[in-house]
């Protein structure tokens, strides 16, 4: 299935990305493709929102992924594996034990994990528009998923 979402700015976004955590459920898996800038990092602040994380969402560059706490014990695991040197060091990021939790994740730069992506991930790729705040944003679930 597939849905795409033009937003003109960061608001809107995010509350996509909330729309997003209503239809697929506060655990789903999101790889989240698309250049530097293109606003993933902003969608997972949209997605912590809905899932009631008090904390500043920011970007995991520097410890490749932070954990949050929200409502009810919910969680979100946020990972950027930009600094990724291949596919062999996720283990040491704890990947599969994250897999394991049942928790939400979001993703950005998966093609750094190789083929390492549970088959639920749901893919969401951002592009930048005509002007500087539009964000072309489309979003493919696996076939089994509503
Ligand atoms: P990424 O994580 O993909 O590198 P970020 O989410 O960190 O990108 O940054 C997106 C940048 O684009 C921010 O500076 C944000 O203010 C800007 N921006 C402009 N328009 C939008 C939009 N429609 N959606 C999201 N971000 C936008
Ligand atoms: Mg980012």
């Amino acid at each position: 299935m597939k849905i795409i979402r033009t937003t003109e700015n960061e608001m809107q976004t995010q509350a996509f990305a909330g729309q997003l955590a209503e239809r697929f459920g506060k655990n789903a898996f999101y790889a989240l493709r698309g250049d530097l800038g293109a606003g993933k990092t902003c969608f997972v602040q949209g997605l912590a929102a809905a899932i009631g994380i008090k904390a500043a969402v920011c970007s995991p560059t520097f410890t490749i992924a932070n954990e949050y706490l929200g409502e009810n014990g919910l969680r979100l695991i946020h990972v950027d594996l930009y600094r990724l040197s291949g596919p062999a060091e996720l283990e040491s990021i704890g990947w599969d034990d994250y897999l394991d939790s049942g928790d939400a994740m979001a993703v950005e730069w998966p093609e750094r994990a190789g083929g390492e992506l549970p088959e639920r991930a749901i893919t969401v790729e951002f592009r930048i528009g005509g002007n500087p705040d539009e964000r072309i944003i489309t979003v493919s679930s696996p076939d089994d998923m509503e």
